[in-house]
């Protein structure tokens, strides 16, 4: 797909799931409402707001000219920025109807929430964003630790994180947690694997993804680390941290009349090595390749400066 000639003008920087790099991106919001967790830099260059009607709908009519003209049509819209759901119910709801108006084929509409966007909406709410087209929801849970969250300054506690997930799901829209292996770092090490776990087991996503925390200069976090306040995991405790969460993980009960599985991928550029599967599956098999990763990996902490795309 060529898009060097694509119309829409995004304010940059633009940040999307690995799952969505085909997806036709749509900035509903600009940065993130809540803009504060401590290791996070992506949207610290934007102040954040809402886009209005007509910016968005324009974006919708040009990417339709665009694409009308090739045969590469999208089949899933992500909308952007942090925390797309942070805007009303009403923008959110032209969003999707224009969506189906200007791409009538689109198979999947996603978006990024914090647990506060998603509390802050009703389940009549949530019920009608499904109706009208919203899938999944993308959600930083990053740990399940209520110590280590508030430590990391996110916008929920992990009764939080779990009431908006379960709303979610009562609401039908998928859920895709994402989990960051080495936050908090050595301190942390035990009580992020055990809690993320027991949160999982609770909230059941039906896509579950790890990615390893690197420090990015200029954030609080990377102060911490560079102080010494936080002592960053070593590759091999980041796998032995993986492992403890797949291994205390209990996804025992039916759910639509069918056992739970979970969709897992620990494929972000962050990784050492692209492990997924389905969970529980394929627990036993992706356990073993941890365990055959464990034997030769890094003994030192990881490095601060990461040299990898994030
Ligand atoms: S809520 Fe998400 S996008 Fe916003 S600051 Fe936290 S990690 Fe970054």
């Amino acid at each position: 797909m060529r898009f060097n000639k694509f119309p829409i003008c995004y304010e940059e920087p633009v940040f999307r799931p690995p799952s969505e790099s085909k997806s036709l991106l749509l900035q509903v919001t600009i940065g993130c409402s809540h803009n504060l967790c401590t290791y996070c830099e992506m949207y610290r260059s934007k102040s954040y707001r809402v886009r209005s009607q007509n910016e968005i709908e324009k974006d919708l009519f040009r990417a339709r000219n665009f694409f009308s003209s090739t045969t590469a049509f999208p089949r899933k819209v992500f909308l952007c920025d942090g925390d797309a759901l942070s805007a009303e119910e009403s923008l959110l709801l032209f969003c999707l109807e224009k969506i189906k108006f200007y791409f009538p084929a689109i198979a999947r509409i996603g978006s990024y929430a914090t647990a506060s966007n998603i509390l802050e909406k009703s389940p009549e709410s949530l019920l009608r964003l499904k109706k009208n087209g919203l899938e999944i929801v993308y959600l930083g849970l990053e740990t399940g630790s209520d110590s280590l969250l508030k430590k990391v300054l996110k916008d929920a506690c992990a009764e939080e994180m779990l009431q908006a997930s379960l709303k979610l799901k009562a609401a039908g829209i998928k859920v895709s947690t994402i989990v960051m292996i080495g936050l908090g770092g050595v301190d942390f090490l035990q009580e992020h694997a055990l809690a993320t776990a027991a949160m999982i087991s609770k909230t059941k996503p039906e896509f579950l993804s790890f990615l390893i925390t690197r420090p990015i200069a200029n954030t609080p976090y990377y102060k911490m680390v560079e102080r010494g306040t936080i002592k960053q995991l070593s590759e091999r405790q980041c796998f032995e941290q993986m492992a403890a969460i797949l291994q205390n993980l209990n996804l025992g009960g039916r759910e639509f009349g069918r056992d739970h599985s979970i969709i897992f991928r620990a494929n972000h550029v962050s990784n050492f090595l692209p492990i997924g599967g389905v969970l529980p599956r394929d627990t036993h098999v992706i356990l073993e390749t941890i365990r055959g990763a464990v034997v030769s990996a890094d003994l030192r902490p990881l490095p601060l400066n990461f040299s990898g795309p994030m």
